[in-house]
């Protein structure tokens, strides 16, 4: 349920509103937009009289939302959600890089790439310790000491650090040393390990899981919501399909429906959505067409070497590449992300009732 409340509400009428949805075990959801206010109500809403609200001073309208999801909709939340780290911006006009291997392997290794991406251009530095092999026998990460590294590494070239975690324990081992948790995408749905990532200070970042619907994957971002954290980047890396071209095939749809229908960024990570080097520059471009607030991206001094995941890798001169090509395509993207962003301004809050 949302409550538009109206331009001209006095202090004690919005008080007296929040408190009867408290009284009666709901919670309520602030979000103060520039000409208009509204109060978004979660949980438990049996007690609440949508009627009795909408007679009470101060209130406009009432808005019942059928989606499942509410903190992570954009009805809830008419403008985009910016999630700052340090020096970066996620979610505003300029589009991020994330890059970095798929694993951790030597401190040497995480050092040399972090420095490459520094020199020649990229926000984050990715790199996975703990890592979700589909075979016991893989590579399965090298634990705590790479975090150590990556940390390290990142602290040193001034690039903010993500890594993923696969279980709850994960969480305090990274803590020290990631910027950002990763959920891969056979974890979108522990539950728990969401909610307890919505206990933590850090952002996350919720890669969709391989057969995840649309609603699925929002709903993930609300676990992690519910409990406090609304820094929440959500990550499209390919779902599964009959294509046997590609490891995944990327669903390019979802970036401007999630971009519709949630205020929360979106990064495209090409990679493991096709599995194949040669497509992972014209897949990261189309996402940033479609309006992804950014790409991640593995890469390897030598992908032919790597731990895991070394054919959807790219070298440091195909890491060139895609930064060209993303400098040709980055002043129209731009232009139609401010557009865009002048359209979502003017219509806040764009309530159709
Ligand atoms: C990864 O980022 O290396 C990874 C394992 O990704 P996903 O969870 O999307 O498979
Ligand atoms: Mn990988």
């Amino acid at each position: 349920m949302i409550i538009v409340l109206k331009t001209a509400i006095t202090d004690q009428e919005y008080d007296k509103i929040k408190e009867y949805i408290i009284d009666r075990g709901a919670r309520v959801h602030e979000s103060k937009g520039i000409e208009k206010s509204i109060l978004g109500v979660i949980g438990d809403k049996r007690d609440l009289d949508q009627n009795a609200i909408e007679a009470m001073p101060g209130v406009e309208k009432v808005i019942s939302i059928l989606e499942p999801y509410k903190l992570a909709s954009r009805k809830f939340h008419p403008e985009n959600t910016i999630v700052t780290i340090k020096n970066v911006s996620i979610g505003g006009l300029e589009p991020v890089i994330m890059a970095g291997p798929c694993s951790v392997e030597t401190e040497e290794q995480i050092w040399d790439i972090a420095r490459e991406i520094s020199e020649k251009g990229g926000h984050v530095l990715r790199g996975g310790v703990f890592k979700p092999r589909t075979s016991p026998y893989a590579f399965q990460g090298i634990g705590e000491a790479g975090a150590r590294w990556l940390g390290e590494a990142g602290k040193n070239y001034n690039l903010p650090v993500i890594s993923e975690v696969m279980e709850i324990e994960d969480i305090e081992v990274l803590y020290p040393w990631v910027d950002i948790f990763q959920v891969g995408a056979r974890s979108m749905q522990n539950f728990k390990l969401l909610k307890a990532l919505g206990k933590s200070d850090k952002p996350v970042f919720i890669k969709r899981g391989m057969s995840a619907t649309l609603s699925e994957f929002l709903m993930s971002a609300e676990y992690v919501m519910s409990e406090g954290n609304e820094n929440v980047i959500l990550c499209e890396r390919g779902i599964r399909t009959f294509v046997e071209f590609t490891r995944n095939t990327f669903d390019l749809n979802i970036i401007p429906m999630v971009k519709n229908l949630s205020h929360l960024p979106i990064v495209v990570d090409p990679s493991h959505a096709t599995g194949r080097t040669d497509l992972v520059i014209p897949v990261t471009l189309a996402g940033l067409a479609a309006g992804a607030d950014g790409f991640m991206v593995e890469m390897h001094p030598r992908p032919y070497e790597a731990f895991s995941d070394g054919n959807q890798s790219l070298n440091y001169a195909q890491y060139s590449d895609l930064l060209a090509d993303w400098n040709v395509l980055k002043e129209g993207v731009l232009k139609l992300r401010t557009k865009k962003n002048e359209v979502l301004a003017s219509n806040v809050p764009h309530y159709k009732s």
